[in-house]
């Protein structure tokens, strides 16, 4: 994919910076990491510290120094996890803040706007996440409102898709530049934004049944839409089915464009899914599980709390190559988790991360071989 500010190799799995920061991991390690897109929230940052703010600090790339990719999803996710805070109309959906109680509303136009002034490279479009379980007269009501709201959001974005926040010949710090003197915080990178705009995606709903997401994708698809994602996953259904639905939705849509499964998954699911022929996977389940001491590794899970650790000299993982394996021992590890050091948070997260970004990056080798045989 050639966005704005990256070109990103698929299939490719984006680490997920909720408000505006992948938890526990500083920028400089994500691009050490090589992550080469992450992905930031909508509604988190709207509320957190609002777009407009963002907008007047040149974007969220440059507010939070990240000269590479950023996808943000449409608040729709989170917005509909709110349950009993929100009240969801034809024209959008009101819903109270889970920081103070004040009271919001979002509609795809206002959605559109939002992550516009966020100025990420991939905007996707405002839909309903249809819960699980939800009976066909409700998928299907739920289907068609996504539908509308696909089409609204589209019609929006693209009147204003220009009014992108990056500014022509201004990067984020250090993007472009060398270090010249001490104080290189200060240097700002020349970027050529000429001419580049954001993508807009759509995304496949239609629960769990097929009919439906057949309907759903044919429907996105007529809207030509850059990309397409496979949304309303992951919210509970059993892995079978999940793994069902990505099998009966993914050959509706373009295998020339990008294809997006959202909020997936373990790492054997990624690979799997890569392999199906999905290109794009987000997933809180590496960052969030090292905060709680479980790491993944290439002999499985391993809870980095347990007893047994308590003076094993060995990394986290002795086939991974990253920096904490090349560093730091599970004993030293398992002593930061229960000394509740904030480095625990750091380095569990550092290594999970690699762990999934050399995932896929086998993956790619892999699919690269078989093209080249
Ligand atoms: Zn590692």
């Amino acid at each position: 994919m050639t966005l704005p500010h990256a070109i990103v190799e698929t299939p490719v799995f984006m680490p997920v910076g909720t408000a505006g920061s992948v938890k526990a991991v500083p920028q400089h390690l994500l691009e050490e990491l090589d992550a080469r897109i992450i992905l930031g929230n909508t509604y988190h940052l709207y509320l957190r510290p609002g777009h407009e703010l963002i907008r007047r600090m040149g974007g969220l790339h440059r507010f939070m120094s990240w000269p590479r990719a950023i996808l943000t999803d449409s608040g729709g996710f989170q917005v509909f996890s709110l349950n009993e805070l929100r009240k969801v109309t034809e024209d959008g959906v009101e819903f109270r803040s889970h920081l103070d109680g004040s009271t919001h509303f979002f509609s795809p136009e206002h959605s559109m706007d939002v992550q516009i002034a966020l100025g990420s490279d991939i905007a996707m479009a405002f839909d309903e996440c249809t819960e699980y379980p939800a009976d066909y007269g409700r998928a299907r009501k739920s289907l068609d409102l996504t539908l509308k709201w696909a089409a609204r959001s589209k019609e929006h974005f693209e009147r204003h898709k220009h009014e992108r926040p990056w500014r022509q010949g201004v990067g984020c710090r250090g993007e472009g530049t060398e270090p010249t003197q001490p104080n290189r915080a200060l240097e700002w990178g020349a970027v050529d934004f000429e001419g580049k705009v954001p993508s807009l995606f759509g995304i496949v709903q239609g629960g769990m049944y097929k009919d439906l997401r057949r309907e759903s994708a044919e429907r996105l698809v007529e809207m030509d839409f850059p990309g397409y994602a496979i949304g309303g996953l992951s919210v509970g259904e059993p892995r079978e089915l999940t793994r069902e639905v990505i099998a009966e939705t993914l050959p509706l849509l373009p295998a020339d464009k990008p294809r997006y499964v959202m909020g997936v998954g373990y790492p054997d699911e990624i690979v799997e899914y890569a392999a199906m022929g999905v290109d794009m996977m987000d997933c809180v389940l590496p960052t969030r599980a090292a905060r709680h001491g479980l790491l993944f590794t290439s002999e499985g899970r391993l809870n980095i709390k347990n007893k047994k650790f308590a003076e094993d000299e060995g990394p986290a993982d002795p086939n991974c190559d990253c920096l904490v394996c090349r560093r730091y021992s599970r004993a030293y590890l398992r002593h930061l988790m229960a000394a509740q050091e904030p480095l625990s948070a750091v380095l569990n997260t550092v290594h999970n991360l690699a762990f999934y970004l050399e995932t896929m990056r086998k993956v790619r080798e892999g699919i690269e071989a078989v093209g080249a045989a």
